[in-house]
């Protein structure tokens, strides 16, 4: 288990950079947190970490978007809108859970059923106690056994 505090955005994307850069082919990571709570700051330093250019948003209104142009295949799910499961299979997602590139599930949660039982949990957290900009960040393992 690795946990961080942020105090910034900035401090955000370089851990997600950091994460990133240690990514390695077959890993599906997940993602948890409220609204703004900074996954897509997350994502986006996730991203540069493995290497890719292009610009990476929230896929908000499609489920799956694939960046080729880093040193690994990264498949960046966005489950927040699916309606059921049959979405997921309909894109085929066993293909990229159990392929050879990096996977990171925004909103896992929703689809927890479909999770390899092998994966990291990334989940960020607020504590309006110490201030609006911290955050609680933490990466686990999870189905290791
Ligand atoms: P999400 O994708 O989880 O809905 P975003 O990443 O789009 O959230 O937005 C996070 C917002 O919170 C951004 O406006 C960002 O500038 C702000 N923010 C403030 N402090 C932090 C922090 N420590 N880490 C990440 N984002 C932060
Ligand atoms: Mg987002």
């Amino acid at each position: 288990m690795e946990r961080i505090e942020t105090h910034s955005a900035e401090e955000t994307y370089e851990f997600g950079r950091k994460i990133g850069q240690g990514a390695q082919p077959g890993e599906v990571y997940t993602l948890i947190g409220d609204l703004g709570a900074g996954k897509t700051v997350f994502t986006q330093g996730f991203a540069a970490g493995l290497g890719i250019a292009e610009p990476v948003n929230s896929p908000t209104f499609t489920i799956l978007q694939i960046y080729d142009d880093g040193r690994l295949p990264f498949y960046h799910f966005d489950v927040y809108r699916i309606g059921d499961a049959s979405e997921m299979d309909e894109i085929g997602y066993e293909e990229y859970f159990y392929g050879d590139g990096v996977c990171l599930v925004e909103w896992a949660n929703l689809i927890g059923e479909l999770l390899p039982p092998v994966h990291r949990s990334v989940t960020i957290e607020k504590d309006p106690a110490q201030g609006f900009d911290y955050r609680r960040i933490t990466v686990e393992e999870r189905g290791r056994i």
